[in-house]
């Protein structure tokens, strides 16, 4: 068993270091909301005054925060977690951040002989608490190999996508292929729906069709056609539209990057920010539906 240090205790991460506790891990957890750490304390987990007494002889350090600006104030600002990991350690990034940011921190932290590996996941708050998430590592083979005792412990399915940044890259793939799908989705069953065609019947027969996808298959945003989804709960819980906007934005500073064509996802951007304008960022995802709506 490991001595893990877990920061950021939030949404995503206070369910992801309650599976590390049950797993029989030594966790050490910090957060700057006293009520995020509470929760996972009462699990099990051991804390401390402030992050860097957390990461005092950990072999692992695993952070889950926000976006990249404090993935790389918390490792590498002032007093950062850098002057106080032990040199060996692995560093194991699972927050959602630019590519760049991934790469400067593995980098910057390289130096120091702390080993780092960026690994955002999918699966969401249900996937974190199942134990479920899917990982997509960037980073050496030897780390990769390394961390996967530790994340077959809050996932099912860990991928190793290539060198640093490449598990960021694949997170932002993966997310802007989802947004397209969710978008596509909505249109055609409005499109069906204003034609006199019933939403489930439609959905059965896309499904079936050269039109299936995973959007079809477990998380239909049309409300009554599933039970236990968002659309059928006013679009609560699930994948909030502000996230997903905020890994559009990834997708699209990636693409500028790399030059790539991204119509797609650029579309789909417009549309999730203008989505989230209007007031739904706190809905899941597939509330997109409501966008092509006649009524
Ligand atoms: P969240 O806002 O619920 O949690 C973030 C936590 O980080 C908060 O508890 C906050 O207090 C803490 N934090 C911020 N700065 C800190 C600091 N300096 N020191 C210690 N703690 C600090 O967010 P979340 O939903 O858990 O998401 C975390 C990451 O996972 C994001 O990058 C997000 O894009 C990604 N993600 C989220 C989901 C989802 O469904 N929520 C799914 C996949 C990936």
């Amino acid at each position: 068993m490991a001595n893990i240090a877990f920061i950021g205790l939030g949404n995503m991460g206070g369910p992801m270091a309650i599976n590390l506790v049950k797993s029989g891990h030594q966790v050490c957890v910090f957060d700057l909301s006293e009520q995020a750490v509470a929760s996972v304390v009462e699990h099990g987990a051991s804390t401390q005054t402030d992050a860097s007494a957390c990461v005092k002889g950990a072999e692992f350090i695993i952070t889950m925060l926000p976006a990249g600006k404090h993935v790389e104030a918390v490792y590498l600002g002032e007093n950062g977690l850098i002057n106080h990991i032990a040199s060996g350690a692995l560093v194991i990034d699972s927050s959602t951040i630019d590519a760049q940011t991934s790469r400067k921190v593995a980098a910057v932290l390289s130096e120091k002989g702390i080993n780092f590996i960026d690994a955002p996941v999918s699966g969401g708050v249900g996937g974190a608490t199942a134990g479920t998430l899917s990982f997509m590592v960037g980073g050496s083979e030897t780390d990769f190999n390394n961390a996967k005792a530790v994340l077959d412990n809050m996932g099912k399915n860990i991928f190793h996508a290539g060198d640093h940044g490449a598990g960021q890259i694949a997170k932002v793939c993966n997310n802007m292929m989802l947004s397209v799908l969710m978008v596509g989705t909505s249109e055609a069953l409005q499109l069906g729906i204003a034609n006199g065609l019933d939403p489930a019947v439609l959905s059965n027969i896309m499904n079936k069709s050269s039109g299936g996808n995973w959007t079809l298959d477990v998380y239909n945003p049309c409300p009554g056609v599933m039970e236990n989804v968002p659309s059928s709960n006013n679009y609560q819980g699930g994948f909030m539209v502000d996230l997903m906007a905020k890994d559009l934005g990834l997708a699209m500073d990636t693409a500028v990057n790399s030059q790539s064509s991204t119509p797609m996802g650029s579309l789909a951007r417009s549309l999730y920010a203008m989505h989230a304008a209007a007031g739904n960022g706190g809905k899941d995802f597939s509330s997109i539906f409501n966008l092509f709506n006649k009524i």
